[in-house]
């Protein structure tokens, strides 16, 4: 038996579901990976995640032709339609089965039924695993069998069911014998970034490796810091988190084997690890919300939210424009934007006050900001940035009710308390004091022109006035909720 193992967002050996499981079913097991033209038509040339998944694949195709030991093994890669490459492709191959992680995105969800339904017409079987989770949709439920829609109790449940769940990591018996040569037509050279259709960004500046070996090697910097992560975590001038989102996202690392560890520490009475562990199961927790509730995708998950009356027209386009280039001349939110600008990178704190920000203060329709990050991060995973999104909206489930709004101030003040992230992003406001960096329009003039800060000139008025905002948001959802 044949078996072509599809890998997508499981760019890893260790611990790899679908080839262990193609391992254990065959006699011989080939690998492919195709550069998806049915994702990565909808991408500007310069994504930070394109480079990030070419230097993953690059480093798959080595481990496995190494594991193999022969230089002809190694990763099939393909560029165009994925849909109609990979029945092609395993057709090609004499394939029996094609295995591959399950995902949970309905956009993926329509690709492998069609995908299924091509290969069924050839004679060959589809086998998806679970992989990318922990628990899949159904497996962690309440007592009436129905999904969790709020996080504390779906987290107790989770963490009870961990207690009987192994953990792994599977194996890759016989890897050296079964991983097939290529076929001579495929032995050419991976396409490089340009022959994809993209450029070279600044991920080698921001040192943010792709693979597993940069996985390995940040988990390891992030496991002195696990017992202090409950501290840490919300200061985004401290290296409080882990910063393995954008691993977890392409699956350059496992996350049982994340879960293994952190449930361990968290045994022996780690404070740290079990707030760790808690933000790995809000991951499952909104795979499971957007596999139970599609309609998330575009729609609030609670309908009474359809009738918000958000800010439309030229104000509110040039508004989201501010926002989108950290111009709104609040120094957290701008920092907080200039942070995903240039890294991809956002801190947790920083993507509820900045996304709170947009919504909450301008009146924006969170969809736009949900656009916006899933462009930008690094890490974007609709599931998870969907969840934030509604969270922050107020419209999500077990969101934050609708009359809590932050105050881009008092949040400053609070987690950035010297400033210390607000000057690393924002450096023209660098001599302020630490008082008069959190709103720099309440200085005293004096305080501004020592500092060499001209509002209107080098850093904004600010857009919109806290005390407004808040009443006219508080307005505009009580109106809604009327409505209902
Ligand atoms: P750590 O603090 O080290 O956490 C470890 C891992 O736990 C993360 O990598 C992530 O996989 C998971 N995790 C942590 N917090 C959450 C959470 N609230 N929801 C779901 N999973 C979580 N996370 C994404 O992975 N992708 C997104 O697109 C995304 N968009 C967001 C948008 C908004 C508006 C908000 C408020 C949050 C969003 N998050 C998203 C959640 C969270 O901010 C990031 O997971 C986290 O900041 C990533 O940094 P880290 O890897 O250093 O996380």
């Amino acid at each position: 038996k044949t078996g072509l193992v599809w890998f997508r967002r499981d760019l890893r050996l260790h611990d790899n579901v679908a080839l262990s499981t193609a391992l254990a079913e065959c006699e011989q097991v080939h690998c492919v990976f195709v550069f998806d033209t049915a994702i990565l038509s909808a991408l500007p040339k310069h994504d930070r995640r394109v480079e990030f998944i070419h230097g993953a694949v690059q480093e798959l195709d080595a481990s496995l032709r190494q594991v193999a030991g022969h230089a002809h093994a190694g990763l099939l890669v393909a560029h165009g339609d994925a849909q109609t490459l990979v029945p092609e492709i395993a057709l090609a191959l004499s394939a029996n089965a094609v295995y591959c992680g399950r995902d949970y995105e309905p956009a993926a969800l329509n690709r492998d039924a069609a995908v299924e339904l091509a290969l069924s017409g050839q004679g060959i079987a589809f086998r998806t695993v679970k992989d990318h989770v922990i628990f899949e949709r159904m497996e962690v439920v309440t007592q009436v069998g129905k999904p969790y829609t709020v996080f504390t109790p779906y987290w107790r449940a989770w963490l009870a069911r961990l207690e009987d769940t192994p953990l792994g990591p599977c194996r890759l018996d016989d890897a050296e014998n079964m991983l097939a040569a290529k076929p001579a037509a495929w032995r050419n050279e991976l396409p490089s970034l340009e022959a994809l259709g993209f450029e070279r960004t600044n991920l080698s500046a921001l040192h943010l490796g792709a693979g597993e070996a940069a996985a390995s090697a940040l988990l390891a910097d992030f496991w002195p810091r696990l017992e202090r992560y409950d501290s840490a975590r919300d200061f985004p001038a401290v290296k409080g988190p882990s910063y393995l989102g954008v691993h977890l996202r392409f699956g350059t690392v496992s996350i049982r084997q994340l879960v293994q560890l952190a449930y361990e520490q968290y045994l022996a009475g780690n404070q740290g690890a079990k707030v760790w562990l808690s933000e790995l199961a809000w991951r499952d927790f909104y795979v499971q919300i957007l596999a139970n509730f599609p309609h998330v995708v575009g729609h609030p998950f609670k309908a009474a939210y359809n009738n918000v009356q958000w800010e439309e027209g030229p104000t509110a386009l040039a508004l989201f424009e501010a926002w989108c280039q950290g111009k709104t001349g609040y120094p957290l939110v701008d920092a907080a934007m200039a942070q995903i600008n240039q890294t991809g990178y956002m801190h947790n704190r920083l993507r509820m006050v900045a996304g709170s920000f947009l919504v909450k203060h301008l009146g924006i329709d969170w969809r736009w900001g949900e656009a916006y990050f899933a462009e930008k991060l690094n890490d974007f995973d609709l599931s998870a940035n969907n969840g934030g999104w509604q969270w922050v909206s107020s419209t999500g489930c077990d969101a934050q009710p609708y009359f809590r709004i932050f105050n881009p101030i008092t949040q400053s003040e609070k987690f950035d308390g010297e400033g210390k992230f607000i000057r690393r992003y924002l450096p023209q406001l660098g001599q302020l004091g630490k008082r008069a960096i959190h709103a720099p329009w309440l200085a005293k003039p004096q305080e501004l022109t020592v500092a060499k800060v001209v509002l209107g000139e080098n850093y904004p008025h600010p857009v919109i006035d806290h005390g407004e905002a808040r009443a006219r948001t508080l307005a505009r959802y009580a109106q809604a909720r009327d409505a209902d």
